[in-house]
């Protein structure tokens, strides 16, 4: 198990002329964790997240960073905000020069990165979520989404330890919430830490290692999602609904049906539950194959000429760079999100499928359609596809 990052003990905190708004809270985080801070509106999620990388500071208790206490001096606390980058709910309220380039460039200068670094970290933060070209844009003129990114970029210029999103897909259309979530996924299979604040339920549930419920101002539940939000009661108690697949799982077996004990957690893994409750069987005994394509080391032409000639086969692109790298070629695809998963479901079906993506994923990819053959007694075939050029023949 990896080491604790983020650490609290006992921390209270009172806004000046308000109410205790965290009232005694302990907690730990693991680095690489990915944890939601799920409570309704009011319950001190925000605050708690203001504590975390040092804006306010607990009237008592200890807050730790990598095992040491937070300290509140200038240069801690600049240390701290390089390591713990916060993102807010509104970009608008985060985004403040007249071009996407200053902007993500605000904190490496207030470290004092020399030119050339600042120059780097900007690129390489743009080229990260997929804003290469945007330096010169007003941030006025950009999307929503489009914002969020550049938000986003501005602290991982900084190339922090642990990212914290408030409600991070808060005013975005459902794509713009799936573009995000993935990459938060991208970032924490690159060994960031991520925590989230949300009311979301639905969309905590099938992303986080670990949730926190918080109500007013302390910890009503901390643990895995089912579990989290396993109870009817803390649920009630905390204004939240049940996640609809926990929910489905809980129907069926007071109807006595025989199911996993592992609770769903997506499409695919209820598709399992129903397959045994109903057929007693778990997939088909021919699955597709799952194809994994590294968009680094693409030949992208003789890619495209490849799939044209496998019109049959479904197309996935995960991460930011590999669904820009698809869009430049004009390759349409399948999924953009979800997409381990919504491929198993086609092998399931005897479907084939190729996912487009970058080094830094491949791994995960092979470890989840690995996992899910062993729980399930089924073996789909997963691949590094060849050079495309050797397939073009
Ligand atoms: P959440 O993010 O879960 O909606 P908050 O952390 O924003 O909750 O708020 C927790 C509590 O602290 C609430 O009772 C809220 O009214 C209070 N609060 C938040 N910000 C302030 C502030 N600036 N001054 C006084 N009270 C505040």
């Amino acid at each position: 198990m990896s080491s604790i990052i983020l650490e609290a003990r006992d921390i209270r905190y009172r806004y000046p002329r308000g109410l205790e708004a965290i009232c005694g809270i302990s907690f730990h985080i693991r680095k690489c964790e990915k944890i939601a801070i799920v409570g309704p509106n009011g319950a001190g999620k925000s605050t708690l997240m203001l504590l975390f990388n040092g804006m306010i500071r607990p009237d008592s208790g200890i807050l730790l960073f990598d095992n040491e206490p937070v300290r509140y001096d200038k240069s801690s606390l600049r240390m701290i905000r390089k390591r713990i980058g916060f993102v807010l709910q509104n970009p608008d309220r985060q985004i403040i020069a007249p071009t996407v380039y200053q902007d993500v460039a605000f904190g490496p200068v207030n470290l004092g990165y020399s030119e050339s670094e600042v120059k780097a970290a900007v690129g390489g933060a743009l080229r990260y979520v997929g804003l290469e070209g945007f330096e010169r844009r007003p941030p006025h003129q950009l999307s929503g989404g489009e914002k969020k990114r550049v938000a986003i970029a501005g602290v991982l210029a900084m190339d922090p330890d642990v990212l914290i999103f408030d409600e991070p897909t808060a005013g975005l259309d459902p794509s713009g919430s799936e573009d995000i979530m993935e990459l938060l996924d991208e970032l924490n299979s690159q060994g960031k830490t991520i925590i989230i604040s949300t009311h979301d339920i639905e969309l905590a549930y099938p992303w986080a290692d670990r949730v926190i419920l918080l109500l007013g101002g302390k910890i009503l539940q901390e643990d895995i999602p089912d579990v989290a939000f396993g109870s009817p009661e803390y649920v009630r108690k905390a204004h939240l609904s049940m996640p609809t697949l926990l929910e489905l799982y809980f129907e069926l077996e007071k109807r006595g049906f025989s199911l996993p004990e592992r609770k769903p957690r997506t499409i695919l893994d209820m598709l399992n539950v129903i397959d045994r409750a109903f057929h007693n069987r778990p997939c088909c005994s021919e699955p597709g194959a799952i194809m994994v394509y590294n968009v680094d080391l693409a030949e992208m032409d003789s890619f495209r000429a490849w799939l044209s000639k496998n019109p049959e086969l479904s197309i996935g692109a995960m991460g930011t760079r590999a669904k820009q790298r698809a869009m430049d070629y004009q390759i349409t695809m399948d999924f953009t999100y979800g997409v381990i998963d919504k491929c198993i479901l086609k092998a399931l079906l005897g479907e084939g499928s190729v996912i487009l993506t970058t080094e830094s994923m491949v791994q995960r990819i092979f470890d989840r359609v690995r996992d899910f053959s062993r729980e399930n007694g089924v073996n789909i075939p997963v691949s590094l596809l060849p050079e495309a050029s050797e397939n073009t023949e």
